[in-house]
């Protein structure tokens, strides 16, 4: 139902494209500007894939809206009329007798999540392609897979023009909160009722005040093959999450013929999100360090490169989404684990829009500290 309401969105990544997606759903007319077409290589959304999972730690308020995320998911998959998501399962394994995983042990088991501790001897009788050396504690829980991601930023993309979204390639200079308002590098200005910034790590940089709480982390990840005799086995291999005493990895498996990645989980803090992205090998050769012991015969996996690409970190990884003036909200501090709430985001954020009764709980909920009806 049409409302004649505007709305401007700053960013199609995953964050400003399923915002649109769902204001256009509350039927306001919506524009989207985003420096590049989607989906933009240089965003924080694209690359091959995302993880979904449930262990959160300690933050069980992230937990806890995994689930609503698989239902905005599904949402989404309805109306796109394909799933963009393979399930995998996590595998979780720890050698610093660290409190992650034990947290996240005890907030599955106390929401009746499934999972299966294993010990050390169990991980390469059961995953024949790693070794348990060292390992102290470790679980897999069948729940969690892999977000096929560049797939779904041109899918939304191109869904919501289908539905009469405007999507405009201009670089914006200048946000304006007060009056909903951007400033196009061109010197042209874009208006609307509303005005939702999503502009993933170049934020710091279009609003001081988030500035103050969010860094852009230049991070190095390296993307593999293996070898052909165990390419099988690793296409049915769960997503890794590893700790080690010296930051640990995560490991995406290759699922339907995407390569397999590996990256680390400790933030540079550094870098623009402009700069060259040129990896160093140094970076890339660190990162396969990570995962040798783990993955016997890793040097025999064929390189397909290393990437360089951005995350926007709030110091406790707490996301960012807030009102910045009457008509003017933020997107921002979705650090390493913001795609797996992109639709479920981007749809409460646009009830809350709609309808202002329900904008003074976003903020903590999206900060992972309490729940919020649906
Ligand atoms: C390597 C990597 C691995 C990750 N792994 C996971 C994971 O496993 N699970 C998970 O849930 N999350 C993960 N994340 C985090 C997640 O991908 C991000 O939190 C999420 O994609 C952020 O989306 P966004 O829309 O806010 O930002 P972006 O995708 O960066 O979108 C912002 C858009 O704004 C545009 N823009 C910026 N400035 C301007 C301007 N001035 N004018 C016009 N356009 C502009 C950009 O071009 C860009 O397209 C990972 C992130 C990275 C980088």
């Amino acid at each position: 139902m049409e409302t004649g309401r505007t709305a401007l969105i700053l960013g199609a990544g995953i964050m400003g494209l399923s915002t649109a997606w769902a204001l256009l759903r509350e039927g306001f007319s919506v524009r989207v500007v985003d420096q590049a077409p989607p989906p933009n290589p240089l965003g924080s959304s694209v690359d091959h894939h995302r993880l979904i999972r449930h262990a959160y730690g300690a933050q069980a308020g992230y937990m806890r809206m995994v689930d609503d995320a698989y239902a905005a998911w599904d949402e989404l998959w309805a109306e796109l009329g394909e799933v963009l998501h393979v399930p995998t399962g996590v595998l979780a394994l720890d050698e610093t007798r660290g409190a992650w995983i034990g947290e996240s042990r005890a907030a599955l088991l106390g929401d009746r999540h499934p999972l299966e501790d294993l010990g050390a001897g169990d991980i390469a009788t059961r995953f024949p392609y790693l070794s348990g050396e060292g390992v102290t504690s470790a679980f897999f829980c069948p729940e969690g897979g892999v977000l096929l991601a560049d797939r779904i930023v041109a899918a939304l993309a191109r869904h919501i023009q289908a539905k009469g979204a405007l999507i405009e390639t201009a670089r914006a200079a200048k946000v304006d909160p007060e009056r909903a308002t951007l400033v196009l590098e061109d010197g042209g200005t874009r208006s609307a009722d509303v005005l939702v910034v999503a502009a993933g790590p170049w934020i710091p940089r279009l609003l001081p005040a988030v500035a103050r709480r969010v860094t852009p982390s230049r991070q190095v990840l390296v993307r593999l093959a293996p070898p052909a005799g165990a390419a099988g086995a690793w296409a049915r291999a769960p997503m890794i999450l590893d700790l080690a005493a010296e930051g640990g990895f995560y490991l995406v498996p290759p699922v339907q013929g995407t390569p397999l990645k590996i990256g680390d989980h400790s933030f540079s803090l550094q870098g623009d999100p402009d700069d060259d992205r040129t990896p160093d090998p140094r970076e890339a050769g660190r990162i396969l360090d990570l995962a040798r012991r783990r993955i016997p015969g890793l040097d025999r996996f064929a390189s397909l490169g290393a990437a360089t690409c951005f995350y926007d970190v709030e110091p406790d990884e707490r996301f960012v989404v807030e009102k910045l003036a009457p008509r003017s909200w933020v997107m921002s501090g979705f650090s390493g684990h913001g795609f797996k709430f992109g639709a479920l985001l981007g749809r409460r954020l646009a009830a809350a829009i709609a309808d202002p009764a329900r904008e003074t709980a976003i903020p903590a909920w999206a900060a992972g500290q309490e729940p919020v009806a649906a």
